[in-house]
């Protein structure tokens, strides 16, 4: 046991606050001096504010908005220590050196480091000579270290990428979620430690999670900056073999330049490359390319000699590209989150941009083939786990006893390991691990579909885009303003999506519906189908339509609501009607605007001439593939260079020697396509290795550092 200390003794013998007041002046003057700033980024001063006042508070920020300075010009402010816990060594350090390099005095202590600087850490951190320390989550199960770090009132605790805590979140971290039991001792007895969960991607349901895994009390939320008021979103219909066309003809148009696609395969990335770059210059950019092309494609686009990149990867994020007028998705994402990120890259120079989002019945089905991939059925998990028993199997015997192949068996194999079924020892060897995996395997599997299930409903919603966005990242206060200017907003605005008039039967139809709710508080979708004798014949995406229209004429509204059943729950529609609903009488002209299809101008398939903006109809020829020119080097596949070759090489070996020192299977270390992607990728930094196919942040975490000296970063 160390001295015992007052608390209030200590904070007041170092690290003194640096501002007495936390006035708007102290606060600018603080932001100028340490930061070198010149004012706060919208939400910044509100949010120090009320951290610098104690409070306990939740911050969901896009990624680059600035929310590290929300936690470190607080610590400033109130004083002492702050401890920041991090679940990702590469971040950490990152914001350690940046911390260092402003002259503040910063610690870190993480697996990746020598004992000597921990223990190091741990004096300084005692004699109150530390403004930050910076701590892995895993560090707070070592014993006495909690101990350790209550012997001083800390200035606050920042936890940063907060969604890992959730098992909602899309990067659940089991280690995150005990950080709550923790924190009691770490606040004190006195309280007014503040916490300060921070994150850039939180549902509401995931929001809910970490306010209560982490026993925050009372917290402020500050969700903001989802919105982009210079998007203007729109979601249409295309069958398949109609993208190409449509696209070669929508960025026919310079204005609509400079623009990026993404693509779902890289066989289609590279042909509509290819279709593209009849008229315009353009290239694909996919993980099948090795590093050379990507940094050749990447750096003409940034130059304008290129002007359309079609992509099927985190294409943009080595990019600064401000100007950027369109972006097309070719087929649906896999997520909102991704869709989001992708669909931001457009109008960084706030001036206004159009993003297109195609989707049919199709990509259902795409999706459907992944998602089993990637998420083996129960079944294949259960017949290794029945082979398992508490005497150690090699993997290769395992696998060989199996019926399934190399990569199936591996994939489950992996997947059973994530959630507790088996464990690999290190000898290489299997043994059975727990019996509840089933559960935390199916609540995996389950979100990343209900993960898809929200972007399909994206697209059939007749709400703003913006609005459901801003929405889905839990900004609820901000979700119910309208953009204004996306499909649903401003039909008659919309380039691709074809809206007409509707039919005197469609007219009769929305006063027959708009009578069946007159009087009703609400009514649900299939309740109204089942009440009108017409509706029933039609088909639901007819009805759909039809609901479609009188939205956005403002007629009805439409409520979410869910119900829960077997556990299960179940989301449906309230459908009421808004007061001009209530006006309509038989002779009201109703405005409303009919979804049917594409605009014929795009899509008179890819043999119609293209009109320009004026409307004036193009030279011949323009837009048809007739004298389709052979693939430029830019945009033809590329085999492995002979440095990415090496590179491989070098990777395996490696991995080998990995593999035998850690005593597991190769593949657990890097899977054969993982290391080929990093062959032909050749991360430079951990951002980019984050992007590789098969490296999460726990990977990045063990072996990113290794890696990334392999691939030759930073020489
Ligand atoms: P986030 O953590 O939200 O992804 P960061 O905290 O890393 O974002 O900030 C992104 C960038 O914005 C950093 O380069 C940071 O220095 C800069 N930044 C943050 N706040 C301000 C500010 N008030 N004025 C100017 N630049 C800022
Ligand atoms: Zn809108």
């Amino acid at each position: 046991m160390g001295p015992k200390y007052s608390s209030l003794y200590l904070r007041s013998q170092v690290s003194p606050p640096l501002t007495t007041s936390a006035n708007s002046e102290g606060l600018a003057k603080l932001l100028q001096s340490v930061f070198g700033f010149a004012a706060f980024r919208v939400n910044q001063e509100a949010v120090c504010r009320a951290a610098i006042e104690g409070r306990d508070l939740l911050l969901v920020m896009p990624t680059g908005s600035g929310k590290s300075l929300c936690y470190q010009l607080p610590a400033l402010a109130r004083g002492g220590t702050a401890l920041v816990i991090s679940p990702l060594i590469a971040l950490m350090d990152d914001q350690a050196a940046k911390l260092t390099s402003l002259g503040l005095k910063v610690a870190r202590i993480h697996s990746g480091l020598d004992r000597a600087l921990a223990r190091q850490a741990c004096v300084d951190y005692l004699n109150g000579s530390l403004q930050f320390l910076f701590i892995a989550p895993e560090r707070l199960r070592v014993p006495g270290f909690v101990e350790m770090l209550a012997k001083r009132k800390l200035a606050l605790i920042a936890i940063d990428e907060a969604h890992c805590i959730s098992q909602w979140g899309h990067d659940f971290r089991p280690d995150y979620r005990m950080l709550g039991q923790h924190l009691p001792a770490l606040r004190g007895g006195e309280g007014n430690v503040p916490v300060l969960a921070l994150t850039a991607t939180a549902t509401p349901t995931v929001q809910a999670d970490i306010i209560a895994q982490l026993g925050m009390v009372e917290p402020a939320r500050f969700i903001h900056g989802f919105r982009r008021d210079n998007l203007a979103i729109e979601v249409v219909e295309v069958p398949v073999p109609m993208r190409s066309g449509i696209i070669c003809n929508l960025l026919a148009d310079a204005a609509r330049r400079p623009a990026i696609v993404y693509a779902q395969s890289r066989k289609q990335a590279e042909k509509l490359a290819e279709d593209l770059s009849v008229k315009i210059p353009a290239a694909a950019y996919h993980a099948g390319l090795d590093a050379e092309t990507r940094e050749r494609v990447q750096t003409a686009f940034q130059a304008s000699e290129l002007e359309v990149v079609v992509a099927t990867i985190a294409f943009g994020m080595g990019i600064d590209k401000a100007d950027i007028r369109t972006v097309i998705h070719a087929g649906l994402p896999a997520t909102l989150e991704g869709y989001y990120q992708e669909i931001g890259r457009a109008g960084r120079d706030d001036k206004p941009s159009r993003t297109y989002l195609m989707h049919s019945y199709a990509d259902q089905r795409t999706h459907d083939f992944l998602l089993g991939r990637d998420y083996p059925p129960t079944d294949h998990l259960s017949q290794i786990y029945r082979a398992l028993t508490a005497e150690p199997q090699a993997v290769e015997q395992l696998r060989g006893g199996s019926r399934m192949g190399e990569e199936e068996f591996d994939k489950a194999l992996e997947k059973l390991q994530i959630h507790g079924g088996a464990r690999v020892d290190f000898g290489g060897n299997v043994t059975l691990g727990r019996s509840d995996w089933k559960k935390a395997y199916s609540i995996q599997s389950l979100y990343r579909r209900e993960q898809f299930d929200k972007v399909l409903r994206f697209t059939r919603s007749h709400e703003c885009r913006m609005g459901a966005l801003v929405g889905h990242f839990g900004d609820v206060a901000d979700a119910s303003l309208n953009c204004g200017q996306c499909d649903v907003c401003d039909p008659a605005g919309a380039v691709l999506r074809l809206f007409r008039r509707p039919t005197a039967g469609e007219r009769t139809w929305v006063q027959d519906v708009v009578e069946a709710l007159r009087g009703a508080a609400y009514k649900t979708v299939k309740g109204l189908r089942t009440e009108l004798d017409w509706a029933e014949g039609m088909g639901r995406d007819q009805f759909e339509e039809l609901l479609g229209a009188m939205l956005r004429a403002e007629l009805i509204e439409v409520a979410d609501a869910e119900f829960e059943k077997d556990g299960k729950v179940i989301p449906y529609r309230k459908i009421s009607l808004t007061d001009a609903g209530l006006h309509v009488r038989a002779a009201t002209p109703l405005p409303l605007l009919i979804s049917d299809g594409v605009v014929e101008e795009f899509s008179g398939a890819v043999a119609a001439p293209v009109r320009d903006r004026k409307g004036k109809v193009a030279a011949p020829g323009k837009g048809t593939h007739e004298s389709r020119p052979r693939k430029s080097a830019d945009t033809a596949a590329v085999s492995l260079t002979p440095e990415s070759q090496a590179l491989a090489g070098r990777l395996r070996e490696w991995r080998a020697a990995e593999a035998k020192r850690l005593g597991l299977p190769a593949y657990m270390v890097l899977q054969d396509k993982t290391l080929a992607a990093l062959a032909q990728v050749r991360p430079g930094n951990p951002r980019q290795l984050l992007t590789i196919d098969g490296i999460g942040a726990a990977k990045a975490e063990r072996f990113g550092a290794a890696i990334l000296v392999l691939c030759g970063a930073g020489q």
